[in-house]
């Protein structure tokens, strides 16, 4: 991405493009290539005012024609009257409000760019849509399912989605048209391409398997449906024209994947838990090791315990860890310490929620175990029950409330090296209860 593309996160030039060009969304989300969406996003996100438009204040003709190109951007076709009604947001002008601006809702489309619904502006009748239905069926000798419909019809004709609207489903839609009702829709690989690039255009950046999931259509298909046709996820994103996830690992990328898997599940990971567990976007084992003498070499890096060569001590978070995190999220307010970035905006960055960091570091506080215990934890001995509760004990007071802060993955690794004292003054905390 170009540093031009970006600009549209920056608030100075935004508010520039809003109100002193009076640009509307989609025009300004034009000029660098992301949609009218995402640049409302980050007008939401520098608290950027906007001009007012639907309640009382009636909307302008440039106001509809940028709200009625945003949900067509959200739908990925012209919205009905029904559709943008169901669409838009509520701080997007009524749909009512195009009978003062335009001739029709039609002329509305057109001033947009949109192409024109073939029916009146309350959509088709149940008769007219099973005559579509039956109509179609005929065209391809069986019964269609939503995504066949679509893509059989011309231009301007009622939509699945109308037809859908008319009746509570689209087989109540099939029966009423006698048709042969089908559960199961076999996707083929060009409509899959289609739900990918659809998706991808609302989203800057990797398209992970993640951001498709939350970004996905109910209709669209599943990531295991996309895996199952294409092999893998990066064969279908090369297919649909989109940029691989990327082979090649940053050292510092390579730990943090290690430490958000280590995090996950309570303690240093193995290869296959490690393999298990980390993120769709996380680089696979063996191109870590690529970029690492050792595996154990990358562990030592990301401060994780290295089984085979028994230099660390191994560091259980507890299996109750998840909650504990949690909980210092919350009274820090879902806010970096240290900056103030919050959970949404290192989601939307990293793709995870904020870190949770140690102040006296968890390893200390293991110190005081004799030799044979740790010596059992590391080559993972069961434990004793009273061992097992010296364990926990220790757990308990590391992860003491007072010894954990909210931080955002920068200024985690930059409180990492420093002594508790000098942590505790840049996040502004108190000093903690609890010590090793
Ligand atoms: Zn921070």
């Amino acid at each position: 991405m170009t540093e031009n593309s970006k600009k549209y996160r920056n608030a100075d030039w935004l508010r520039e493009k809003y109100w002193e060009e009076e640009l509307n969304l989609k025009e300004i989300g034009d000029i660098v290539g992301v949609s009218g969406d995402t640049i409302l996003r980050w007008m939401k996100k520098h608290d950027i005012d906007r001009r007012p438009t639907g309640g009382e204040v009636s909307p302008s003709r440039d106001e509809y024609i940028d709200a009625l190109q945003r949900v067509a951007d959200r739908l990925g076709r012209s919205p009905t009257l029904e559709e943008y009604k169901q669409v838009s947001r509520k701080d997007e002008p009524n749909v009512g409000a195009y009978k003062g601006l335009f001739d029709s809702w039609n002329t509305a489309k057109e001033a947009a760019g949109l192409s024109p619904c073939s029916s009146g502006p309350d959509g088709p009748s149940k008769e007219e849509c099973v005559r579509a239905l039956r109509k179609v069926a005929n065209q391809l000798g069986k019964s269609p399912s939503q995504r066949e419909y679509d893509n059989t019809i011309s231009e301007g004709e009622i939509s699945a989605a109308n037809i859908k609207h008319q009746f509570s489903s689209w087989n109540a839609a099939k029966e009423a048209a006698g048709l042969e009702v089908v559960e199961k829709h076999g996707w083929t690989k060009s409509e899959v391409i289609n739900s990918i690039s659809r998706v991808s255009e609302q989203h800057d950046g990797q398209l992970s398997k993640r951001v498709y999931l939350k970004l996905k259509q109910p209709t669209d298909p599943s990531v295991d449906t996309i895996m199952r046709l294409f092999g893998s996820w990066n064969q279908a994103l090369d297919s649909a024209g989109l940029l691989p996830q990327p082979s090649q690992y940053t050292e510092e990328e390579c730990i943090e994947a290690l430490q958000y898997v280590a995090e996950k599940i309570g303690r240093s990971p193995r290869i296959r838990e490690y393999r298990r567990h980390r993120r769709p976007t996380d680089p696979v084992p063996w191109v870590m090791k690529n970029s690492f003498e050792s595996w154990n070499d990358m562990k030592e890096l990301a401060d994780l315990y290295a089984y085979d060569d028994g230099s660390y001590l191994e560091f259980p978070y507890g299996s109750n860890w998840r909650n504990i995190a949690e909980q210092a999220r919350e009274r820090d307010n879902y806010k970096c310490r240290s900056c103030g970035l919050t959970s949404e905006e290192h989601t939307d960055i990293y793709d995870r929620d904020l870190e949770v960091h140690h102040l006296h570091k968890i390893m200390s506080f293991f110190e005081i175990l004799p030799d044979k215990l740790k010596d059992d934890i590391r080559s993972e001995e069961s434990l004793s029950e009273s061992d097992r509760k010296a364990v926990e004990r220790i757990l308990d007071k590391a992860n003491d409330l007072t010894n954990l802060v909210t931080v955002c993955k920068k200024c985690h690794s930059q409180l990492e090296p420093l002594p508790v004292e000098k942590q505790t003054e840049l996040v502004d905390a108190a000093l903690p209860e609890v010590h090793p």
